[in-house]
């Protein structure tokens, strides 16, 4: 079998190599480079339990995915010699408001004992850097965080040492069919890839591409500013997330504020209101950041979708798909591969 992935994000690569590994012959095109988009964008935050608290995702799932995710990074750092720097360093989640903190008791209270609820004093002292929260905190020990771009250049190499090939710089414009069913993409240099099956992963650009082989689907770009600072004293080792905001500690200094969730269309442009806002936010939860230096600060398309993500069959035969895994495609990514590769039969 013959299998061309469209879209060589995350969620396409790691498809790519599980397909390989179930012994597929399987070749990846992508428009510009290699997790050039949303997936080297992205924090790097592995937080299914907060995540599941304070945005209403399937906890059980997100928990899946994170531990698929993190039995599988051993083995793909053992063979092509990348550390993705992944910490279980947990996540801390801050109330914004005692009904948030009410609200948030009662969700934990139908998910069994998988965090610790911390009052003030509690949170002064496991983590003296940050500024005293009004309303506790909740701690989930097992989340974690890694680097995106280092996952996406240790499956760069994978994907070298596996010889799967990659046609980037070249965009898929269309399909081939043959009668109902898809059995390759035409791209726009004119060259026509042929195919048993086509998987769509093309991240925000999903539905625009599903689309033109006359299937509809919601799936949108959600764009997400993001800031790296460096403060010069002081650590923070979980973490912390309020609201829709978050900081994420690299372990060496850095640490990447974030994030807006913004309708922008297809504008990965940065602002100067949301850099101010991320950095007014950073110094709020902890003093460290008032003395921090400011570095890289960069946007990218979450491929937002009503729902969660499309993974699987679509009513095309031969036309597949994975995308729209919005705010937490690298926490999915492994979970995703396994779940398409099960859906296809291979
Ligand atoms: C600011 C920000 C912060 C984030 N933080 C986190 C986080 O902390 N934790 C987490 O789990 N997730 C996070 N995410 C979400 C995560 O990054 C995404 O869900 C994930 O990267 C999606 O991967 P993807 O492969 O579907 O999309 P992408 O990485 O966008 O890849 C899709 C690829 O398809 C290509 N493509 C499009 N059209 C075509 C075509 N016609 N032909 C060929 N190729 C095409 C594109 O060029 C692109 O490279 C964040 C996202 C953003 C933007």
């Amino acid at each position: 079998m013959r299998i061309v992935v469209v879209g060589g994000g995350i969620i396409g690569t790691c498809f790519a190599l599980e397909a390989r590994a179930r012994g597929v012959e399987v070749l990846v095109v992508e428009t510009t480079g290699l997790h050039a988009e949303a997936s080297t964008a992205a924090a790097g935050i592995l937080g299914a339990e907060a995540e599941a608290m304070t945005s209403g995702h399937d906890a059980a799932a997100g928990v899946r995915a994170r531990e698929a995710l993190i039995h599988w990074l051993p083995s793909l750092e053992a063979r092509t010699g990348v550390s993705v720097r992944f910490a279980r360093r947990g996540t801390l989640v801050l109330p914004a408001s005692a009904n948030e903190h009410a609200e948030y008791t009662q969700w934990l209270a139908g998910h069994g004992p998988s965090s610790r609820a911390l009052d003030a004093a509690e949170v002064e002292s496991l983590q003296p850097a940050l500024a005293r929260p009004a309303h506790g905190a909740f701690l989930f020990d097992n989340d974690g965080s890694l680097e995106p771009a280092r996952l996406g250049t240790a499956v760069t190499s994978a994907l070298r040492i596996e010889h799967i090939p990659v046609y980037c710089g070249d965009s898929v414009r269309d399909f081939v069919r043959s009668g109902d069913t898809v059995c390759g993409v035409r791209l726009e240099s004119g060259k026509t890839l042929e195919s048993d099956l086509v998987v769509v992963a093309a991240g925000a650009w999903g539905a625009k591409l599903l689309q033109r082989a006359g299937v509809r689907d919601s799936a949108k770009p959600l764009r997400g500013q993001l800031i790296e600072l460096r403060p010069r004293g002081g650590e923070l080792r979980p973490v912390v997330f309020e609201g829709k905001r978050y900081v994420v500690p690299r372990g060496d200094g850095r640490y990447v504020v974030g994030s807006t969730m913004e309708d922008a269309g297809f504008d990965r442009s940065t602002t100067p209101d949301a850099r101010a806002e991320l950095v007014a936010f950073a110094r709020r939860i902890s003093p460290i950041f008032h003395e921090a230096e400011e570095g890289a600060h960069w946007a990218g398309l979450r491929p937002y979708r009503d729902g969660g993500p499309r993974i699987g069959a679509t009513p095309i035969p031969g036309l597949f798909s994975s995308f729209g895994h919005g705010r937490n495609g690298i926490l999915h990514c492994r979970q995703s591969a396994l779940q398409l590769a099960d859906a296809i039969g291979i």
